[in-house]
């Protein structure tokens, strides 16, 4: 990003994306009405859970214990994201973050954030890393490690839109950069959007292979 639109971008005011208000991206008022929540359920089938768990017949299929995600990925989440990751709003990170520390229930102290790992071409593009913002404000709300500890090996863009063609792509799309520190740990991955799940699944699996205790996962918008 030249200089001065990262500049303007951190010190420009923002309107409400709302209603229009001068007062950040998301005012006080429309903030609490946002972004409606989502029944308890298993990210994967939809099959009714108690604490957002994936269902025993899912388990068999990804390492990730349970997905709290704050909201459907439509209406002014979308709009959120797409600014934020699109249009250079860098402002949206402290109010994802906080919206999904939010959304959280009691997480261990111990537990590590570990962002999913963003292409080096976006985080070039936008100025920033997203997914490692955000995950930044969540650690800092609720008191946690934020543990950049996964990085992506392959930088290219996903094509494939199907839930194989995915898992096929991300296979090895990942490495665990500090395995000494996911050995035994229980660790909460952090993503903006959920789409097939193939994402959050390929980092828990080498996250799995690594010895981590416990993969749960927190992410702000499910896309249908
Ligand atoms: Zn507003
Ligand atoms: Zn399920």
């Amino acid at each position: 990003m030249p200089l001065l639109d990262g500049l303007l971008s951190i010190i420009a005011p923002h309107n409400c994306i709302v209603c229009g208000a001068e007062d950040g991206l998301l005012c006080a008022w429309c903030l609490p009405e946002a972004f409606p929540g989502l029944p308890s359920r298993c990210y994967r089938c939809y099959r009714t859970t108690s604490d957002s768990a994936t269902c025993e017949h899912c388990r068999r299929r990804t390492a990730v214990k349970h997905a709290w995600i704050v909201t459907d990925y439509r209406g002014t989440a979308k709009q959120l994201v797409h600014d934020y990751k699109f249009g250079r709003a860098r402002a949206a990170a402290p109010i994802l973050g906080s919206v999904l520390a939010d959304a959280l229930p009691y997480i261990s102290a111990h537990t590590l954030i570990v962002p999913v790992p963003t292409a080096s071409i976006h985080i070039r593009q936008r100025g920033y890393d997203h997914a490692l913002l955000m995950a930044r404000y969540l650690a800092i709300r609720r008191n946690l490690r934020l543990s950049p500890i996964v990085s992506r090996l392959t930088q290219s863009r996903q094509v494939g839109s199907g839930r194989q063609q995915r898992h096929d792509q991300l296979r090895d799309a990942f490495i665990v950069t500090k395995p000494s520190l996911v050995n035994g740990a229980e660790i909460l991955i952090v993503d903006d959007v959920l789409t097939t799940g193939a994402t959050i699944e390929a980092v828990a699996r080498i996250l799995k292979q690594a010895g981590a205790k416990s993969i749960d996962a927190a992410i702000f918008a499910q896309k249908h």
